[in-house]
């Protein structure tokens, strides 16, 4: 009969559950967050890095992306999660309503101007809020100080202004990581562009 062994990470990581990981440490900055996929590599939702490594130490989820920095206990180091993907399937049974703000605009419209591509400064209502218009997805736009200035409470067309693409509501999941804060470079494959977040 041949003895079991279970696969190395495995011995580690319940050993780690044993002793109980620490904090991370390490060069950088200080990453806390970790971002989860599903099954399906859709982005599900953004959580602190230690909660991911329960995941992967509970083997629902896989490893995609490490920090450079460690879990550190007395007798071992485990790479910080960065990105990690669910085993199973995660029925998402409803589309959550976008928390509409500055900064979930922002990354929508790849924090540049949707009338001219400078660096965006502020929120513009398209259909000016004086004229009727209303604070939503469908009417909010990323914009620079200059143009949102020149506009004042007139329309676009009014204003000789021209939106780059009609702003609509980020799809699919998008908001959870948008709220969750700074996205960190290796999220990025799993995020899109800023023109695909939004279809
Ligand atoms: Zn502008």
């Amino acid at each position: 009969m041949v003895p079991r062994h279970p696969p190395p990470g495995e011995v580690t990581y319940r050993r780690a559950i044993a002793i109980g990981a620490g904090e991370p440490v390490g060069a950088g900055v200080a990453v806390t967050q970790a971002l989860v996929l599903n099954a399906t590599y859709e982005p599900l939702c953004v959580v602190p890095s230690r909660r991911a490594l329960m995941l992967l130490l509970d083997e629902k989820a896989e490893l995609l992306h490490p920090t450079e920095r460690l879990f550190r206990s007395e007798r071992m180091a485990l790479a910080e999660p960065s990105v990690v993907r669910l085993r199973h399937y995660v029925k998402v049974p409803y589309q959550a309503r976008v928390a509409l703000n500055r900064r979930a605009v922002f990354a929508r419209d790849g924090h540049r101007c949707q009338y001219c591509g400078a660096a965006a400064e502020n929120i513009d209502h398209v259909i000016p809020r004086s004229r009727g218009g209303m604070h939503s997805w469908d009417n909010v736009v990323a914009s620079c100080r200059s143009c949102n200035s020149r506009k004042e409470d007139r329309t676009p067309h009014e204003a000789g202004l021209v939106l780059r693409c009609h702003p609509v509501q980020p799809r699919e999941r998008m908001w959870a990581v948008i709220a969750g804060g700074a996205l960190r470079p290796d999220w990025e494959p799993y995020l899109g562009t800023a023109a695909a977040l939004s279809a």
